[in-house]
């Protein structure tokens, strides 16, 4: 079978990133998968049986100081290698910002194509067929390669499925003291992290399981708390419309649609969103949707698998205390 490589981030406190199992999973549809890292220091042997239960059948690991410091190019540079050394058939990578980033410019280096934001992936006889979801979530259209490497982009979330697990090949390199120079790379520089931005131990919007979102409908920041109290009592993310973001309910990194963020959770709650054609384009590929609106008639209920036609401020307190008597009838 051929080799498929998918681009495995990893944070800089050492973590493997979420996106790594779908990304994984995604490689075995297609054939061989091989996670490429690069990181700051040598994968450690829970790292490595880790990607081996997500289905790495050989890692490319990757070692270079900047890859703590260098955005992008020591992920390129650890792809241009594993392209060279394993010879894919094709290149799966994070729908993130910096993924976006390494897969274009790894498809200039390699005279590539480049195929984005794909939903949905599958392989026969030598094609990879990638669908996008687009209009808003309204259509799926195909698309793929042909004559070149394809390098695909994968939204997080949207491959549910889990490689069988191996027992991985490792290799490691190094890229310092290589061709590439990292002070002479032309990339932006991480002078410093601050990973208390958000202040908040809720899971990272873009890989959420569940997603709560708000609206307009919420009325004011200080009842936006119910949104995150709705979240923290299913231990989910924050998410938003942008007109409660306008309006200063909440950060913009919260910004779920399509001048936001796009999310693919297992479960999306939105309350007090209508449903405008931007938001859904950032939340229809969600496996189930829940609406709670007092608009009967509000759009965001004809993407929804379930909807509760009602006012949040009654329904949702009922929700989380319904939702704390069941947990405490557990614990
Ligand atoms: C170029 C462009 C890009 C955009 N990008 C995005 C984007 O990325 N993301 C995004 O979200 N939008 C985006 N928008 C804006 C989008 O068109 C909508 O204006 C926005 O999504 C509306 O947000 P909303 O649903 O919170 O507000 P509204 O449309 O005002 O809806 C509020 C809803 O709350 C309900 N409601 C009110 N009170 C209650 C209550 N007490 N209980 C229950 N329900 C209640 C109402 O019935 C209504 O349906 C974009 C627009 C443009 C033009």
């Amino acid at each position: 079978m051929s080799n498929i490589l998918a681009l495995v981030e990893i944070s800089h406190r050492g973590e493997i990133a979420a996106s790594a199992r779908g990304l994984l999973a995604a490689a075995a549809r297609l054939g061989t998968p091989v996670a490429v890292v690069a990181s700051a220091r040598p994968l450690t042997d829970d790292d490595v049986a880790r990607l081996g239960q997500l289905g790495a059948v050989r890692i490319h690991s990757a070692v270079t100081a900047a890859a703590d410091t260098v955005l992008v190019t020591p992920a390129l540079e650890a792809l241009s290698g594993a392209v060279e050394l394993f010879q894919p058939a094709a290149v799966v990578v994070p729908n993130s910002v910096d993924g976006r980033e390494v897969a274009a410019r790894l498809a200039v280096r390699t005279g590539g194509g480049l195929l984005l934001d794909a939903v949905e992936l599958r392989g026969g006889q030598g094609t990879v067929a990638v669908q996008h979801s687009v209009f808003g979530g309204a259509y799926r259209v195909e698309s793929m390669v042909e004559g070149g490497l394809p390098i695909i982009t994968v939204r997080q979330g949207a491959i549910e499925d889990q490689a069988p697990p191996a027992v991985p090949e490792l290799t490691v390199i190094s890229l310092d003291g290589t061709a590439w120079d990292a002070s002479s790379a032309k990339a932006a520089v991480i002078d410093a992290f601050n990973d208390d931005a958000t202040g908040s131990a809720r899971p990272e919007l873009r890989s959420a399981a569940t997603v709560v979102s708000g609206g307009r409908g919420l009325g004011s920041a200080e009842n936006f708390v119910l949104v995150e109290q709705l979240a923290d009592a299913l231990g989910a993310a924050v998410g938003a419309s942008r007109a409660a973001v306008d309006a200063g309910y909440v950060g913009h990194a919260a910004q779920v649609g399509q001048t936001g963020v796009s999310v693919s959770p297992q479960l999306y709650i939105a309350l007090g969103i209508s449903g405008a054609i931007q938001h859904r384009a950032g939340m229809q590929t969600a496996k189930t949707i829940v609406a709670i609106n007092k608009d009967g008639d509000a759009p965001i209920f004809d993407v929804a698998d379930f909807g509760i036609v009602g006012d949040v401020f009654t329904v949702v307190p009922e929700l989380i205390e319904a939702l704390n008597a069941n947990r405490n009838v557990h614990v």
